[in-house]
């Protein structure tokens, strides 16, 4: 229930307002300017209404000395007998929200309190909805930005700026509403490491920043960073289910913010530093920024090359790829297939809704078969989900025989799976053989 403050010296006006109001407010009362300033901050209303002319401390004054010492504009409604126009100009001067003469009708004033608080509500929702993520409930980059220039000015900490990894593949194998659910997951895991105090926003799709007040140990940072990768990667398993083949996790570029007067663009810019080396050394970790990371990129070693480049050798089964990786590892290894001899098929699955299961059920088993497939291949082919119901697939090195037994064995295991009632498959494949004579083989349907 929203809370009125009403200051008035006179008890009748006071006791009538107060009467009127409870109706449909909490109201708490003041005698006098000075006590209206101590109810106001006891009980931070969220409007006064004050009568004018008071002995000791008139209304103005009062909403003056109240307004000097927030940082929030407080409506006001100023009541008074004095029926001249100066009184009620200065009174919107000073940035009243509406005027009103004594006695006034009941009614009158219920309305005039409605419009002032409905105006202070749409300003509040408007306000978040400027400075908030709307998706995530976070701070947005602007009031980030706005937040942290003061902040770092004064308090110390560390700053942190956040990319998830290999989030990407989330949205091209299981769609955009699952990568909105990943994010806002995440999004509530960041609040739950922060307490009062410190600040945290999205500032871009899989982008976030949190600045931790006050803290300055590197093994702070170490746990957040640890605990956010279990953390998102337990979530989306659960989310997706046990065969999740992704590596999604979370890299952390830290600084530590040592020295009154930091400028947060300088600061920013170092923690995106310490981002792109944990990028570069293989992800799923942090870094602290030294000034080692301000010089031109340095040379890769062979060991942190390979760290970033074996992300993906724990998990089994095809190298299920967004579209874009996708095609430029096809165009890769076509070139390659073709100047050095090699075979390889292209194989294309497409998968028919049939009309007596939902959407969904039809939604469902499209993910399953993709996750039976990319299980069932080898680790050296590589695959695409181009459409919600179309798997491309290239297949190195995979004679005419063997291609038609791994469709039929395909095909077999996904006539067993509980789900291939809901979606008929069909599927083309094409021989990629040297020089240039690619040679398009039949049209199949799910019948091996
Ligand atoms: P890396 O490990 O190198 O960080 O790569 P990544 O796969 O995480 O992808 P990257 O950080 O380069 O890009 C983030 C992607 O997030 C790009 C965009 O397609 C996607 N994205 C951006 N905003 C949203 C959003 O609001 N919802 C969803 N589902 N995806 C988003
Ligand atoms: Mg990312």
């Amino acid at each position: 229930m929203q809370k009125i403050l009403i200051v008035d010296d006179e008890q009748m006006m006071l006791m009538l307002a107060k009467r009127v109001l409870s109706e449909k407010y909490e109201v708490v009362t003041a005698r006098s300017g000075a006590e209206g300033i101590e109810v106001y901050d006891r009980e931070q209303p969220d409007m006064i209404l004050s009568d004018l002319l008071m002995p000791e401390m008139n209304g103005f004054e009062m909403y003056e000395t109240l307004q000097k010492n927030s940082d929030k504009h407080i409506p006001i409604i100023f009541m008074t007998s004095d029926d001249s126009d100066e009184a009620e100009g200065r009174g919107f001067d000073q940035g009243a929200a509406d005027f009103l003469r004594k006695p006034f009708r009941p009614a009158a004033l219920l309305r005039r309190v409605d419009n002032t608080l409905g105006n202070v509500e749409r300003i509040r929702y408007l306000t978040e909805e400027a400075t908030m993520d709307e998706m995530t409930g976070l701070l947005n980059k602007v009031s980030v930005n706005k937040q942290l220039t003061e902040l770092v000015k004064h308090e110390t900490g560390v700053l942190m700026m956040i990319d998830l990894d290999s989030f990407k593949l989330i949205n091209d194998m299981h769609g955009h509403d699952m990568g909105d659910r990943v994010i806002c997951r995440f999004a509530e895991l960041i609040k739950n490491t922060t307490r009062n105090g410190d600040i945290a926003g999205r500032i871009g799709g899989d982008e976030f920043i949190v600045f931790c007040l006050g803290c300055q140990e590197e093994s702070m940072v170490k746990t957040i960073t640890e605990r956010l990768n279990e953390s998102i990667f337990a979530s989306a398993k659960e989310y997706i289910g046990g065969e999740m083949n992704i590596p999604l996790g979370a890299s952390v570029g830290a600084v530590f913010v040592n020295d009154s007067d930091e400028d947060y663009n300088e600061l920013f810019k170092r923690a995106d530093k310490a981002l792109y080396s944990v990028k570069q050394r293989g992800k799923h970790g942090y870094a602290v920024y030294c000034t080692e990371m301000d010089k031109a990129a340095p040379s890769a070693d062979l060991k942190s090359l390979s760290m970033l480049f074996e992300e993906r050798s724990v998990l089994d089964g095809a190298f299920f790829l967004g579209q874009e990786a996708f095609s430029n590892v096809y165009r890769f290894m076509i070139r390659f297939i073709r100047s050095y001899g090699k075979t390889a098929y292209k194989l294309l699955f497409t998968l028919s809704p049939d009309n007596s299961h939902s959407e969904y059920a039809f939604t469902e088993a499209t993910d399953r078969f993709g996750e039976m497939i990319s299980k069932t291949l080898r680790k050296s082919d590589i695959m695409v989900r181009i459409r919600e119901n179309q798997y491309f697939l290239l297949l190195p090195e995979i004679g005419t025989e063997d291609i038609d037994s791994l469709i039929s064995r395909l095909l077999r295991l996904w006539m067993d799976a509980d789900c291939s009632g809901s979606a008929t498959v069909r599927y083309e494949k094409e021989l990629i053989s040297p020089p240039t004579t690619d040679r398009s083989d039949r049209q199949g349907d799910d019948k091996p």
